[in-house]
């Protein structure tokens, strides 16, 4: 608590867009309320003073993506009680881990010379990969309404809710028409639920930005994926697009794609 009794709130930022933190600053219907009942007292992206910690609650956005990040990310953990890791970078690599897949030693010299060995890249991984995290709000970027839930839940003391189903079963409770029948490379039976479908409502493949629902059969979308048109390398990159993480996983592995 800070000095005005108040929870202390910490909002940092690793590798990303910066899109997460944003979408905290555009939630104009519930910033002012927010800002009443927790003291946020570090955010460089919105403050010009920032204090060193503790904090009761710490929001951190990014994956990890450089060597000095890691100590970074240990500091905060180290003076926060509750980490909660927000949007697709911090849960599960996000778009920044598509670096993963290429060869980055190449990609430095192409872009630095012979110089490229002063860059401070390693392999990018999610927040969990060094520090415990508490709760994960995933998504990219992550979904407002559910970060407003989370802070109501953690200021009564409530584990915020996150749904364990799969994107398929909010596109079905909006009566969508399914765009496996239309051709379109759907991830949805395999992709964490919580955003409402928001693709599929507008017409749009999930691209599988909540990460992996739990239970998800990989295999049966391989199987699915394929049948309408996916090539192998298509289905691939469908997976790890926004988790690499799930290159890592045993049902990944016996996957035959
Ligand atoms: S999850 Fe998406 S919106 Fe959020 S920081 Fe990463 S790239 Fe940006
Ligand atoms: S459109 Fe996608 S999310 Fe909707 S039911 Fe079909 S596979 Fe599932
Ligand atoms: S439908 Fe898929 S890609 Fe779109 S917001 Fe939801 S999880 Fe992300």
């Amino acid at each position: 608590m800070g000095n005005n009794g108040k929870p202390t709130v910490g909002i940092f930022g690793f590798t990303g867009c910066a899109g997460c933190q944003l979408n905290i600053l555009n939630l104009e219907d519930h910033l002012l309320d927010i800002i009443s009942l927790v003291d946020i007292t570090s955010w460089v992206m919105a403050k010009a003073e920032n204090d060193d910690g503790p904090w009761d609650v710490a929001f951190v956005e990014g994956s990890i993506a450089k060597s000095t990040d890691i100590e970074r990310l240990k500091k905060i953990r180290e003076k926060s009680g509750v980490l909660v890791a927000i949007g697709a970078c911090a849960t599960h690599g996000g778009l920044p881990a598509l670096r993963n897949l290429a060869d980055t030693d190449e990609w430095k010299k192409e872009v630095y010379g012979d110089d490229y060995e002063r860059i401070d890249a390693i392999d990018i991984k999610p927040v969990s990969h060094y520090v415990k995290v508490d709760y994960s709000l995933p998504g990219c970027p992550m979904d407002k309404a559910e970060f407003v839930e989370a802070v109501k839940a953690l200021l009564i003391g409530k584990t915020p809710y996150i749904p364990q189903y799969s994107v398929c079963g909010e596109c079905k409770a909006k009566e969508n028409v399914c765009l496996l029948k239309e051709g379109k490379f759907c991830m949805g039976p395999v992709v964490q639920a919580g955003c409402d479908a928001l693709c599929p409502t507008y017409g749009a493949a999930c691209e599988g930005c909540r990460g992996p629902a739990p239970e998800a059969n990989w295999a049966a979308e391989v199987e699915i994926l394929k049948k309408i048109g996916a090539t192998s390398e298509d289905v691939k990159r469908k997976f790890l697009k926004y988790c690499p993480s799930v290159a890592d996983m045993e049902e990944f592995k016996e996957l035959e794609f």
